[in-house]
């Protein structure tokens, strides 16, 4: 019996005029993350996509796994194909769904017949696999109002589709329809969150990354590749950027007051990730912070932040919670990763008190203190590229 995936278009059926433009990048994405698991046809038609599979051995559960992870999707259904015949269509029903049949207790039969050549209406369609199912599995009652499972026939252009109910998609927007953007990525909990999102709202990622050896170790760089991979996995390829940030951290350390250190160092990371980001042809920052969630995420250090910034720069975890970050991160299966104990660079020379209520023009003249304009042209040159793609898991 040959299974297929049966796709309905998300929020952009509503899109008007790019229409066109975001089901394109969608077949096109579908197409490029199935090839990694076998040969499938990826088609639109009826505001509709079928997936199918073109050779025997392709795994239905894994291509499924896949399709749940493309942005753009509301939502979809695993269906079997039968011939356009009525005794076809029984036969593959009772095979199909005997074990959802077996489970339940109640179920009515909706059927759709966009091919109007068939020769039997929906309400025909629904009795006769309706009775033929009450013949199969007796126990079964028909209940129309709360039924435990609702099986769909439908009658299109290429075949007939049984299923039971759908699944529900990823939602949001096909990844690439909304530009590009740069996510500074730690090794922490909130970063690949906050990247994940807003590929969600259909941004391509590029990520920078920056490292401090020897303070931080090789370790700590392959948790990230690690943490991108399983992001990738929903947004798709990318690149990834480290900076080498060791000298940057020792000149601050070295030559400006303690109290200040977070600070300067988080306004280099932006200068740099912005350049990087200019240079790469993405429009927009985004990082994991979290309002009031440390001493560098209150209002007036964002603000300190932000001040070297010409490109905007999401944060959308700000009105979060760690509860609500961390029941994501397990959703989108970054969490185990992050939560393994390498150091990060910016936890490497923390003040002891470091100034939540900074005034900008003070942290400007501590800045200033050292010309840092060579250090960040010497980090951009040394910056290494990895080619980040979706882990399989
Ligand atoms: P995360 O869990 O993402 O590490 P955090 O709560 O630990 O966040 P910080 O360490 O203050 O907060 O970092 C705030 C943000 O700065 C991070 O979410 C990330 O976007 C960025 N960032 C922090 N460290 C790095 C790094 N080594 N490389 C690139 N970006 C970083
Ligand atoms: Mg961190």
């Amino acid at each position: 019996m040959k299974e297929i995936i049966l796709i309905k278009l998300g929020e952009i059926v509503l899109k008007g005029l790019n229409r066109k433009n975001f089901e394109d990048t969608l077949l096109r994405t579908l197409r490029r993350r199935l090839s990694r698991i076998g040969s499938f046809q990826v088609r639109a038609a009826q505001s509709t996509i079928y997936v199918e599979s073109m050779d025997e051995q392709a795994d239905m559960d894994e291509a499924a796994g896949c399709v749940s992870r493309v942005f753009g999707i509301a939502a979809f259904a695993r269906a079997a194909v039968a011939e356009k015949d009525l005794d076809q269509i029984k036969q593959t029903a009772v095979e199909y769904l005997r074990e959802t049949m077996e489970d339940a207790g109640t179920f009515k039969v909706e059927s759709k017949r966009s091919d109007k050549k068939f020769p039997y209406t929906s309400p025909e369609i629904s009795m006769e696999i309706g009775e033929c199912l009450l013949e199969a599995f007796p126990h079964l009652t028909v209940d129309v109002h709360h039924p435990d499972v609702v099986v769909t026939v439908e009658i299109r252009d290429f075949g007939a589709y049984i299923r039971s109910g759908l699944i529900r998609g990823a939602g949001g927007i096909p990844v690439g329809t909304g530009g590009k953007a740069c996510v500074l990525i730690s090794g922490g909990i909130d970063s690949p969150v906050a990247a994940y999102m807003m590929a969600k709202r259909g941004l391509e990622l590029m990520a920078v990354h920056f490292a401090s050896p020897p303070y931080t170790s090789e370790m700590a760089e392959q948790k990230v590749v690690e943490l991108l991979q399983r992001v990738a996995r929903y947004s798709g390829r990318m690149k990834m950027y480290t900076v080498p940030f060791t000298k940057i951290q020792e000149q601050i350390r070295e030559n400006c007051q303690e109290d200040y250190f977070t600070l300067i160092m988080r306004r280099l990371m932006m200068e740099i990730a912005q350049r990087i980001a200019e240079e790469k042809g993405a429009q927009a920052l985004i990082t994991g912070e979290s309002l009031g969630q440390v001493a560098s995420q209150t209002i007036g250090a964002i603000g300190c932040t932000d001040a070297v910034c010409r490109m905007p720069v999401f944060r959308p975890l700000l009105g979060m919670d760690k509860e609500e970050i961390i029941e994501i991160s397990r959703k989108i299966d970054t969490f185990s990763i992050s939560i393994q104990p390498y150091e990060d660079c910016c936890t490497v020379f923390t003040p002891r008190h470091p100034r939540t209520r900074p005034v900008l023009a003070k942290v400007e003249a501590e800045q200033n203190k050292i010309d840092f304009l060579p250090l960040v042209e010497e980090a951009i040159a040394n910056v290494k590229v990895r080619e980040i793609q979706p882990s399989m898991l």
